[in-house]
C-alpha cells in the first residue's frame, strides 16, 4: 500500500546502535510529516475500532502514536512505564530484552475489570516487553485483546510470545 511505501522510505535502519547486532530502525522522520503520521493513525485506529476498551502504551515510543489512537476512538489511555516513574499504587512486571532485563510498571487505579486493552508499541523484537505489558493487564483482570505496533522484527519471533493470549497482533510494517 501507498502508507507502507511512505513509512519504508521514512524509516532509516542504523546498524549496530546501540549495540553491535542491533538494526535499529529510527521512525522520529515521520513526525516531521504530519500528513503521514495522520494516515499512521488512521490505519492503527481502522484495525482497534469497536475492539477495545482501552488501550496501554509503552514507555516511550508507544506514547508517540498510542495516545492519538486513544483519543481518536475516544476510550482512555493508560501509561505503562519503566521502573520507578509512576506514583504508587503501581504493579511490576521483571521481563528479559534483546539487550538485557527490564521491569515496567502500571497502576492498578486506571484499568477495571473485564475491560478489553489494545497494547501499542512502536516495535515488535523478542516479544518480552509487550509479553511484560500483557501480564500487567491481565493482573487486575483485563482482557489482552489486541496488539499493535508500527514495526515487526519478523525474524525474532515476537508474535509467537504473545500466541497464548489469542488477541490480534497488527504491524504496519514487517521486516
Ligand atoms: P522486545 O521486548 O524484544 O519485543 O523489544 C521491544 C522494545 O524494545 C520496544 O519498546 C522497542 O521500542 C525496543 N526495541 C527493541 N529492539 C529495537 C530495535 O531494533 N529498534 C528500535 N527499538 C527497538
Amino acid at each position: 500500500s501507498e502508507l507502507i511505501h511512505d513509512l519504508e522510505k521514512t524509516i532509516t535502519n542504523i546498524p549496530d546502535f546501540p549495540i553491535e547486532g542491533i538494526q535499529f530502525k529510527d521512525i522520529s522522520p515521520i513526525f516531521l510529516q504530519p500528513k503521514l503520521y495522520e494516515a499512521v493513525i488512521k490505519d492503527f485506529v481502522e484495525f482497534s475500532k469497536g475492539k477495545i476498551d482501552v488501550v496501554c502504551g509503552i514507555e516511550s515510543r508507544g506514547y508517540l502514536f498510542g495516545i492519538a489512537i486513544a483519543v481518536a476512538l475516544e476510550v482512555p489511555f493508560i501509561l505503562i512505564r519503566k521502573k520507578g516513574k509512576l506514583p504508587p499504587p503501581f504493579i511490576g512486571q521483571v521481563y528479559d530484552l534483546e539487550y538485557g532485563t527490564s521491569e515496567i510498571e502500571m497502576k492498578t487505579d486506571q484499568l477495571q475489570k473485564g475491560q478489553r486493552v489494545l497494547i501499542h508499541d512502536d516495535l515488535l523484537a523478542t516479544g518480552g516487553t509487550t509479553e511484560a505489558a500483557a501480564k500487567l493487564v491481565e493482573k487486575q483482570g483485563g482482557v489482552p485483546a489486541q496488539f499493535s505496533f508500527l514495526i515487526s522484527l519478523e525474524e525474532l519471533n515476537g508474535s509467537k510470545k504473545l500466541e497464548k493470549f489469542n488477541a490480534d497482533i497488527y504491524s504496519i510494517l514487517k521486516y
